[in-house]
């Protein structure tokens, strides 16, 4: 088993202090996701407007307990996903910060680009986006058509289209994938500025995880100069599909992470909510949370294992379906535990159940986790965690 040292655990403590700040804007925040922009002196808000920047960009966090955390490490983002999901996903997915884009970032730009990327994140809080998904079907990513044509000065024009991309209608900098040439080796990612002409993106309506403010994106020939494409100084294999595979596995915990905090929060509810349970009900209740507590150490596993090594993904693959099924699972239970109706008279419930069944398809649906995760297991790399793993893990 993967156990957090006492650093992790002084981190936990205080996002969870700061996760109580959080809870009481839940369903303002599922109301109108822009209300966050009323909550950026919040510390858990001020906390993950810079997660994810390196110490040696300027990244200089608040000390916890004597320690900084620069949140470059998936187990340190799991714990952090975690406890704000258990608060309000819905602030945690509205609030600003580099996230995704941010490790795309990490792990493919050259470093003037990641000054300017990580410069602009620090100066002020500002929302980023990672556009990957097309309207035609997100999970075969490969497939995309978004293009980019190369112009005389050696940059090129984007232009495509991208649907169900988090706070692209609000954010100032982005990554977007898009095909420069035929072939899985022809998709590569740019930087963009989404004050720069061509970029239109507009939010759609959603049911769940509404405070992502998910968006659908129009390019139409931006012009990106050629300083803007990521991986220039890496070999075509380290761009493109390389990149968001990667990109995925070391975010793919921290969605898991998100998952168990949802059902933890549910499970909190209930026991707020109600005093006393039958024998039965304490039962289904406790059966509840050793799910919750056995997919807490998968996924912290998961985390460890894509931290030891950025392309052993499958683990975090199994940590997202399972903790996905898991949010679904416990947050209507939860419901249940409130007879008929429940979810009309709890609204908080009813906005767990909603958040929770869109991690079905966050950072890739449960088929492609499973797919991924039979790919590890045929290619022996599941035995190759299980031999590095200690044997008390
Ligand atoms: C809350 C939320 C936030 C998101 N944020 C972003 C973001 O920031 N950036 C971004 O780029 N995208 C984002 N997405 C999009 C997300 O990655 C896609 O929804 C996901 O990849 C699935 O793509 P799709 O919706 O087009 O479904 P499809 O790919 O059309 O899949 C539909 C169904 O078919 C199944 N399926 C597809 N192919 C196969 C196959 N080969 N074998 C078996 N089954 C298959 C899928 O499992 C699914 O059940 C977000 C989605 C949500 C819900």
């Amino acid at each position: 088993m993967t156990h957090l040292d006492d650093r992790l655990l002084i981190l936990r403590g205080q996002i969870r202090e700061w996760g109580a700040q959080v809870r009481p804007l839940a369903l303002e925040i599922d109301r109108d996701p822009e209300a966050v922009r009323h909550h950026f002196a919040l510390p858990a808000v001020r906390h993950l407007a810079t997660m994810g920047v390196p110490e040696e960009y300027g990244h200089e966090p608040e000390k916890i307990g004597g320690h900084r955390f620069y949140g470059v490490s998936a187990l340190e983002r799991a714990v952090v996903m975690e406890e704000l999901a258990c608060a309000d996903v819905g602030t945690l997915v509205a609030s600003p910060g580099p996230l995704l884009a941010g490790v795309a970032v990490g792990l493919c730009a050259d470093d003037r680009q990641k000054r300017w990327f990580y410069g602009r994140v620090l100066a002020e809080p500002l929302w980023t986006c990672f556009a990957l998904t097309e309207p035609e079907g997100g999970s075969d990513a490969a497939a995309m058509r978004t293009s980019l044509t190369s112009t005389p000065d050696g940059g090129a024009l984007l232009s495509g289209e991208k649907r169900y991309v988090g706070n692209a209608c609000r954010a100032q900098l982005g990554v977007v994938f898009a095909r420069a040439r035929p072939g899985p080796l022809g998709i590569t990612a740019v930087l963009v500025d989404t004050a720069e002409p061509g970029f239109d993106a507009r939010p759609l309506d959603m049911i769940g995880l509404r405070g992502a403010r998910i968006s659908s994106v129009v390019m139409d020939r931006m012009p990106i100069p050629e300083d803007r494409f990521l991986g220039r100084h890496l070999t075509a294999t380290r761009r493109g599909v390389w990149a968001f595979v990667q990109t995925f596995n070391v975010l793919r915990p921290g969605v898991a992470a998100i998952a168990v905090g949802i059902a933890r929060a549910a499970l909190e509810y209930v026991a707020e909510h109600r005093s006393t349970l039958s024998g039965a009900e304490r039962e289904r209740y406790e059966e509840l949370v050793r799910r919750v507590d056995a997919t807490r150490h998968l996924v912290h596993h998961a985390a460890a294992a894509v931290d030891a090594r950025g392309t052993d993904g499958h683990l975090a693959s199994a940590a997202k379906l399972r903790a996905a099924r898991l949010a679904e699972d416990v947050t209507l239970a939860a419901a249940a535990f409130f007879g008929p109706g429940a979810r009309l008279s709890h609204p908080f419930l009813d906005k767990l159940a909603r958040d929770a069944r869109a991690m079905e398809f966050l950072e890739g649906t449960g088929n492609m986790q499973r797919l991924n995760l039979f790919q590890g297991l045929l290619g022996g790399k599941v035995d190759r965690d299980r031999r590095r793993v200690p044997a008390d893990a």
